[in-house]
């Protein structure tokens, strides 16, 4: 199965269109506005215009879909890593219709709608309360105030998979109220990468994984990003320490982001939702 996307956990990536709006500590170094701009958009912010693309661009996930049944396989997209598609606007909801469009025509494909503002799932999504089989939905917890608020909005809606990805995770998250109650059935979690990038904690990783060990939720982590622990030994930097909440000191080094890897413990977490 062809992968044509740099993300970790998905083989592809579809974008319905560029251009959002920072919401929460998670959006600080947008990493989607800085490759827009790369590009000479001015894509960011409530008054910006969105970009939006042909058909050409439209009749990808069709041709991906084709190999998939092909090949007997079911190939994750991720949707959307350019823009939030529910993103309260209208000028987005005729190419949100068109997205849903493409997804009923597509059932060989996971799609994963992963959003900020898990509060408009209930306004434009079709499938809240009779999911789609080919549909995961998850929203994004960086620390534990924003994790509270946005699954709580998550689970008001059916989905055949809802997962949460914790990254750039800023802060030690207790998640055990939703993955004791079977609620959340994935955790990503990562650092963060890009030149103003922020340290993750390795405990805060830890504890997500031994949270999803106990209540048996698929667990992956993605990359440290570019600070990774001093002890992982290839070629350093800068060195910062990084307390936890208890007051555990953790040696962090600013690493190229493909050597500081993602290895945590010795191993990869590479945890997945059975299909
Ligand atoms: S929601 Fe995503 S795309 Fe939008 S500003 Fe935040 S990080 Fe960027």
């Amino acid at each position: 199965m062809a992968k044509d996307s740099d993300i970790e956990w998905t083989h592809h990536t579809f974008n319905p269109w560029w251009g959002c709006v920072k919401l929460s500590p998670a959006c600080a170094h947008c990493y989607a506005e800085s490759w827009s701009r790369r590009f000479g958009d001015e894509l960011w912010g409530g008054s910006a215009p969105r970009r939006f693309f042909s058909e050409h661009h439209w009749r990808e996930p069709l041709r991906w879909d084709a190999e998939a049944a092909r090949l007997g396989k079911r190939p994750r997209v991720f949707c959307a890593s350019m823009a939030d598609v529910f993103e309260p606007r209208s000028d987005l909801d005729f190419w949100r219709e068109k997205l849903w469009g493409l997804i009923e025509k597509t059932p060989n494909l996971d799609w994963l709608l992963l959003t900020k503002r898990p509060g408009q799932i209930k306004h434009v999504y079709p499938w809240a309360h009779s999911p789609r089989q080919n549909v995961w939905l998850g929203t994004t917890a960086e620390n534990q105030r924003w994790a509270e608020r946005r699954i709580e909005r998550l689970i008001t809606a059916d989905a055949h998979v809802r997962f949460l990805s914790c990254e750039p995770l800023l802060s030690a998250i207790d998640l055990t109220p939703w993955l004791k109650q079977e609620q959340i059935g994935w955790v990503i979690a990562g650092g963060e990468s890009g030149g103003e990038a922020r340290p993750t904690h390795p405990n805060w990783i830890r504890l997500l994984r031994d949270q999803c060990r106990t209540y048996s939720v698929p667990f992956h982590f993605k990359q440290w990003g570019h600070w990774s622990p001093e002890s992982q030994g290839e070629p350093v930097k800068r060195i910062i320490e990084l307390q936890d909440e208890a007051g555990r000191l953790e040696r962090l080094s600013w690493r190229p982001k493909q050597l500081s890897g993602r290895i945590l413990d010795g191993r990869t977490w590479d945890g997945y939702p059975p299909v």
